[in-house]
C-alpha cells in the first residue's frame, strides 16, 4: 500500500496543458477512433501518445518507456486498432485468430486494457475485443473469443488455450507487451519466448516498460527486430515536486493505523492510495468509507 497526497496547484495544471500539445486529429487515426477518443473527453494526446502513436503507425518495432498513468494504454491500442480498421473485417474462423495480441502481466491490467479497447471501438462495426485471464471457466472464455480481432491476455492462460487449440496465434500481425518489467518480475520470461515463437510471422512488436533496465533491453533484443526507443526526456524529473517516504510496518494493523494517521492530517484535502490488487482496493475503500471518508 502506498499513499500519495495530491495538491492540485494552478502551476501543475498549466504545465500539464503545455505538455499535452498535440491534438488527436493531427495523428492520422481512423475517424471512428477519433470519435471514441472525443467521447472519452481526451482532446490532446499525452506525451507518450504523441510520440508512440505516429511511430507505431509507421510500422517497425518500438520499445517505449512509460509509467502507469501516462496514457500508455491508448498509446498502443489506438495504432493497433487503426491497423485493424484500415484492413477491414476478415473471415471468422472456428477458433479465434487475432490480428493484434496484447500481453499484460496481471488479470487486473488485462481487464483494464480490454475495457479501454472496448471503449475505443464503440463506433467501429464488426471489430471484436477478446480477453483471456486465468480463473474464468474455459468454455465461457472460448465462446467469448470467437471472431476477436484484438485479444488482451495474460501469458499463462493464453498458452494454455493455444495448446488446447482454442486460439491460433499464427495470424497475429502486431504483438504488444505491456509492463514488460513486471512481466519479468512475475517470471513470464519463458512464456514470452513461447508466445514470440508462436506468432513469428508478425510484422510489428511494441514493448512498453517503466524502465530500460538491461534485462528489458535484452528481452527486447530477443523478441524484437532492431527495436527503436521512445524515451520521454522528462520522464524522470516530472515528479520532482513529490516527496517520497518509506515506512516499514510490523503487520497489517500497524499499516492501517499509519494510514489513518496520515489521512487525519488537517492539511490533507485529497489523497490517492494504491493497493496491489482489486480485492484489496475494494476492501480498503469500504473500510475507509465506514470510517467516514468520502471514497471512490
Ligand atoms: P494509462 O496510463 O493508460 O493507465 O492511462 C491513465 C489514465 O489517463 C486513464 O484513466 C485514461 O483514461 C486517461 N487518459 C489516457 N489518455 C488520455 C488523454 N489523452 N487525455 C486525457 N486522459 C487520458
Amino acid at each position: 500500500m502506498f499513499i500519495q497526497p495530491i495538491s492540485i496547484s494552478p502551476t501543475r495544471v498549466a504545465s500539464g496543458n503545455i505538455l499535452m500539445s498535440t491534438p488527436f486529429e493531427a495523428l492520422g487515426l481512423a475517424a471512428p477512433l477519433l470519435r471514441a477518443v472525443a467521447d472519452l473527453g481526451y482532446t490532446h494526446a499525452t506525451p507518450v501518445q504523441a510520440q508512440a502513436i505516429p511511430a507505431a503507425m509507421q510500422g517497425a518495432d518500438w520499445l517505449v518507456g512509460s509509467q502507469t498513468g501516462s496514457g500508455k494504454t491508448a498509446a498502443f491500442l489506438l495504432p493497433a486498432l487503426h491497423r485493424i480498421i484500415e484492413q477491414g473485417p476478415t473471415a471468422i474462423h472456428r477458433v479465434a485468430t487475432p490480428r493484434v495480441l496484447v500481453l499484460c502481466p496481471t488479470r487486473e491490467l488485462t481487464q483494464q486494457v480490454a475495457a479501454e479497447a472496448i471503449r475505443l471501438v464503440r463506433h467501429v462495426k464488426k471489430l471484436r475485443i477478446g480477453q483471456i485471464v486465468g480463473g474464468v471457466a474455459f468454455g465461457q472464455q472460448i465462446a467469448a473469443l470467437k471472431g476477436a480481432d484484438l485479444v488482451v491476455a495474460t501469458p499463462g492462460r493464453l498458452l494454455d488455450l493455444a495448446q488446447r487449440r482454442q486460439i491460433r496465434l499464427d495470424m497475429v500481425q502486431c504483438l504488444v507487451v505491456d509492463e514488460a518489467d513486471r512481466m519479468l518480475d512475475l517470471g513470464f520470461q519463458e512464456d514470452l519466448t513461447a508466445i514470440h515463437e508462436a506468432c513469428a510471422d508478425r510484422d510489428q512488436t511494441l514493448m512498453f516498460s517503466a524502465t530500460f533496465a538491461p534485462r528489458i533491453v535484452q528481452l527486447a533484443s530477443r523478441v524484437m527486430r532492431d527495436p527503436q526507443r521512445i524515451e520521454l526526456a522528462n520522464a524522470q524529473d516530472r515528479h520532482a515536486d513529490i516527496e517520497q517516504r518509506l515506512h516499514w510496518t510490523d503487520d497489517a494493523n500497524h499499516k492501517k493505523r499509519l494510514l489513518a494517521h496520515y489521512l487525519s492530517a488537517s492539511t490533507l484535502e485529497q489523497a490517492v492510495i494504491f493497493a496491489s490488487t482489486q480485492i484489496e482496493t475494494e476492501a480498503l475503500a469500504r473500510e475507509l468509507a465506514n470510517e467516514g471518508h468520502q471514497v471512490a
